[in-house]
């Protein structure tokens, strides 16, 4: 009777203990290893960089398309959903880095602590513009090809019709001037670029015509600038 009670008290423990949310082994095992994955890219970005905030990455296994940084704590968030957009590191390098300058500019300026999303939520493109150009820099510095921003770019957001009411730029927008950044900052990685036949970024050379055409004039007018004051 006495080991029928203490088995029957230990199959009701047992039962009570709350089973994992997520059972399968193979899913648990790809989270730990995003999870390390994030870490690892994240802290090579802020050590490459000398930055000197501290900051936290966390991975978390749901399908949102998303990545965000909170102010309280400077905890940035990626989510399964825009991992899976992800091939190769450099693709992950490239939303951690917009999301580290964000970290970057809540710590800053004239609002501190709590209160340190008022100038993002002021004008909020303009720090998103910052924060694409800033994230190139940080991912050069840490070794990772920035074209990978405009793929990934190309391959997630979607092209909305108006910028006024939206917190980001348009997609195209973003595009243009993160490729005139790469351009003018770091010409090698467009003269030698691995991405050159990946489908995402064919079709960015498609639909981005016009954008390179203006800035192709761009930097002729300003040569023939040069050439004139020689
Ligand atoms: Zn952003």
């Amino acid at each position: 009777m006495k080991k029928v009670l203490i088995s029957l008290v230990s199959i009701i423990l047992l039962s009570s203990i709350p089973a994992f949310a997520d059972t399968n082994p193979a899913k648990i095992e790809k989270a730990y290893a995003r999870q390390e994955l994030v870490s690892q890219i994240g802290f090579r970005l802020l050590n490459s960089s000398r930055i000197k905030e501290r900051m936290v990455f966390q991975y978390v296994n749901k399908d949102t398309v998303n990545a965000v940084t909170y102010y309280s704590g400077r905890r940035i968030v990626i989510y399964g959903g825009i991992m899976n957009y992800t091939t190769d590191e450099d693709m992950v390098a490239a939303i951690l880095a917009h999301e580290i300058s964000h970290g970057i500019d809540y710590s800053h300026g004239i609002f501190r602590g709590a209160f340190s999303f008022l100038p993002s939520a002021f004008t909020p493109r303009k720090y998103e513009k910052k924060a694409d150009k800033r994230a190139i820099d940080f991912m050069v510095n840490a070794g990772y090809n920035p074209v990978a921003m405009i793929v990934m770019m190309n391959k997630v957001f979607a092209q909305d019709r108006y910028e006024f009411m939206s917190t980001h730029p348009l997609a195209s927008r973003r595009m243009a001037y993160v490729y005139e950044y790469i351009y003018y900052k770091y010409p090698e990685f467009l003269k030698n670029n691995k991405y050159i036949d990946d489908v995402y970024y064919q079709n960015f050379l498609l639909n981005s015509q016009d954008n390179r055409r203006k800035l192709k004039a761009k930097i002729d007018s300003h040569s023939k600038g040069n050439v004139n004051y020689d």
